[in-house]
């Protein structure tokens, strides 16, 4: 018996339609996932293919409930044993928000595999097809069972944690930065060379099983000459605030009188690409350093272990834990 794998589909522009052979002014998510599988006839010979689609959106219309839907749907379609692994079709500006989210949430130690594109699927060298293909090798390979969310492009496989868009343009756009791929594809052989060591999965105390909406956090880049006004306008409205702080989490002494007053909490991230923040670079005690985790990405664990009720004094364990 062949190996089943899911393809669950959220659009992007791996669903792209747009001027035949044109890459720029398509719209993403117009593509059913059923018509991605059929223009992919090899797919079957990888495995038993099943779809599901979640959604067809550009990735920047993903929500909470979405994220939610698909850590609740992989979680229940996991403990099928004919179910060998998943893959979600996903636009790439928020891929890395919605494979982190999953990579804290679902409780399958089965591969779940994201992909997506770079050019429409109407424009000349389309990269979606290569991508779906080789995502499916990934879900249905053992070796990359235990290694929380996976992000398959361009031939690599990257972590959840880790993976972040580099480029706007590039068939290459989805990276990690200084972390590098944990892993690449070739011919549909899987070679993976690193393990993620963060908690993640089934060993991750996040569950969304009872959770209809996530808190809302909101997130502040600082910049030189920065509006502080900005964050106090941002802490009316939100139950916790992650700061984009430049160097090792840094700001203004007029953002550092506002921030030490606040009683929500606050992450402290880099605005640079592969900053690290450590306790010690905090500048403000009642703040939390998010170690290497892109501001992005802390927005969507401290929504989480708010969501879960994580006691202030343990968020910042929390986010060296994550
Ligand atoms: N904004 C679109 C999306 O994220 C296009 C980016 C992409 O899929 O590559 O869905």
């Amino acid at each position: 018996m062949k190996k089943k794998v899911i393809i669950l589909a959220t659009g992007g522009t791996i669903a792209g339609v747009g001027e035949e052979g044109k890459i720029v002014g398509y719209i993403p998510g117009s593509i059913a996932v059923d018509d991605l599988i059929a223009a992919m006839p090899k797919l079957k010979d990888v495995a038993d293919i099943e779809a599901l689609q979640i959604c067809n959106i550009n990735s920047d219309d993903i929500t909470d409930k979405i994220w939610i839907r698909l850590a609740n749907t992989i979680n229940e379609l996991s403990k099928d044993p004919n179910v060998v692994g998943f893959v979600v079709t996903h636009g790439t500006d928020t891929m890395e928000e919605t494979a982190y989210f999953l990579n804290l949430t679902i409780k399958t130690d089965k591969p779940v595999v994201f992909t997506g594109s770079m050019r429409p699927a109407t424009s000349i060298s389309a990269d979606g097809y290569m991508n779906l293909y080789e995502a499916v090798c990934v879900a249905t390979s053992n070796e990359a069972r235990e290694k929380g969310v996976l992000v398959v492009f361009s031939d690599c496989i990257f972590a959840a944690r880790t993976v972040t868009k580099t480029s706007t343009y590039h068939v290459t756009a989805i990276s990690s930065s200084g972390m590098g791929a944990i892993g690449i594809v070739r011919d549909g052989d899987v070679y993976l060379y690193a393990s993620p060591s963060k908690c993640h999965t089934t060993k991750s105390l996040f569950d969304v099983k009872s959770i209809d909406k996530l808190p809302k956090v909101s997130l502040l880049y600082f910049y030189a000459d920065a509006d502080p006004g900005l964050l106090e306008y941002a802490a009316k409205s939100s139950d916790g605030i992650v700061i984009a702080g430049a160097g090792a989490g840094e700001f203004s002494e007029s953002y550092k009188s506002i921030i030490e007053k606040f009683n929500i909490p606050v992450v402290v991230c880099s605005r640079i690409d592969g900053g690290i923040i450590f306790k010690e670079n905090l500048l403000c005690d009642n703040t939390v350093a998010a170690d290497n985790l892109s501001p992005q990405k802390a927005t969507v664990l401290l929504r989480l272990a708010l969501a879960c009720k994580i006691d202030r004094q343990n968020l910042q364990e929390i986010f060296m834990k994550y």
